[in-house]
């Protein structure tokens, strides 16, 4: 539960960017873990608890290592499930984690890719989570296995190639640009989930469809008259936003079409704006829905041990901490069902909080921005450059690959 980016893992709560982890809680960056709380970059580590950059061991508390006898009481002791416990512990892990080196990006058998958490790839720039075979691309977030000659893509990949400006395409499609939700098929320009058609121009909904142009059925003499025309008419006459943006063929389509508001994308996960930065670039802001919740348990008054808490919680409203006052999407109140108290006791963890929006973006805010900057390497005497995903003004030691490795293994 409440984990990002996580694969094939069981009994993982709060964990970022990992994968093949058992019973791992409030970590970031794994491979292999198991039974472990508060690990940053460790791989094939058991029985860990609040360390950073280990490789292949197992009872250690704050990076020091102690005896199976000594770790077990130790860590009882900790006792996470209190709320109180809990967030000393996580102040000082992130002190550690703080202090740490840090590699340059997470990229891993990648040859020639700039970006962050890249794995398994070739020459790739400026992308972010790509799981695997991703080939010669550029600007490409968030990409399943085998994608290649790809340029703007979110959520794209999937056996595709020549993808361009889309997001949510691919599955074995080709040459699918400027629309979502495409699957498969080939040559279709302008649509919205449209899956295994080819030759389709601003299309919505059709399957197994060939040569249409706005839903209609054309010969495909006609579709490749037509469609020229049509280009050039998109170019003669481009649609021109509120704020003086063009819109000719090439380009996605303008936000003003889009049914959701700025603030209700990821747009603003990824690049956050505030309400007055939103409008004045000529986007929609969505209000905040009133509500006006009638709290059975204020925030100060959740208990703070998971083992004082009892059924009778269930179906409250829980106040969140944030009160619907930051710029997360708060909800203000959040409720729990059974299996989610039920995984809390199991796993010893006390009751968040915040509310499962606030929650999200406080795990985003964990991760690197998806951006890019070039910096040196800062063990002394490397000469190294790299572009990063950590800024400059930032207070952690970033290694380039050969340093980091010299320092963890
Ligand atoms: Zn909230
Ligand atoms: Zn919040
Ligand atoms: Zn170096």
């Amino acid at each position: 539960m409440d984990s990002l980016v996580l694969s094939n893992s069981e009994l993982c709560y709060e964990v970022i960017a990992s994968n093949k982890c058992y019973n791992v809680t409030h970590s970031q960056n794994l491979e292999g873990c198991n039974n472990s709380s508060f690990l940053f970059e460790c791989r094939g580590c058991s029985d860990c608890f609040g360390c950073v950059n280990l490789r292949n061991q197992s009872y250690h508390i704050f990076n020091e290592p102690y005896s199976r006898e000594k770790y077990l009481e130790k860590v009882n002791e900790f006792n996470i499930g209190s709320y109180k416990n809990f967030k000393e512990i996580e102040k000082n892990f992130k002190d550690l984690k703080q202090k740490a080196i840090q590699k340059y990006a997470n990229i891993v058998n990648s040859p020639n890719c700039t970006g962050d958490n890249i794995v398994n790839s070739y020459n790739s720039k400026n992308c972010f989570d790509l799981y695997g075979e991703v080939r010669d691309c550029k600007f490409i977030q968030n990409c399943a296995k085998f994608l290649k000659d790809s340029y703007d893509g979110y959520g794209v990949g999937s056996s595709a190639d020549l993808t361009y400006e889309v997001f949510d395409t691919g599955v074995q499609g080709s040459r699918l640009c400027f629309g979502a939700v495409v699957y498969g098929g080939h040559d279709v320009y302008y649509s919205y989930n449209c899956h295994g058609s080819q030759n389709c121009f601003a299309c919505v909904g059709l399957r197994s469809k060939s040569y249409c142009i706005f839903n209609k059925q054309y010969t495909k003499d006609e579709y490749e008259s037509l469609v020229p025309k049509i280009i050039k008419h998109m170019n003669e006459m481009s649609y021109v936003d509120a704020k003086g943006r063009t819109y000719k063929y090439g380009e996605f389509f303008p936000s003003d079409l889009s049914p959701f508001a700025y603030n209700e994308t990821i747009a603003q996960e990824y690049f956050s704006l505030t309400k007055e930065e939103v409008l004045k670039q000529g986007y929609k802001w969505r209000e905040k829905d009133g509500r006006s919740y009638q709290m059975d348990i204020k925030n100060e008054n959740i208990p703070d041990d998971i083992k004082e808490v009892g059924e009778s919680i269930i179906g409250k409203v829980i106040e969140c901490e944030h009160k619907g006052t930051c710029n997360e999407q708060c909800t203000e109140a959040f409720k729990l069902i059974p299996d989610k108290l039920q995984f809390y006791k199991r796993m010893n963890l006390p009751l968040p909080r915040i509310c499962p929006n606030c929650r999200h973006y406080e795990r985003l805010g964990k991760r690197n921005p998806m951006k890019l900057w070039l910096r040196k390497c800062m063990k002394e005497g490397c000469q190294n450059e790299f572009e990063t995903s950590y800024a400059p003004y930032r207070s952690e030691t970033v290694y380039c690959e050969r340093c980091y490795q010299q320092e963890v293994y």
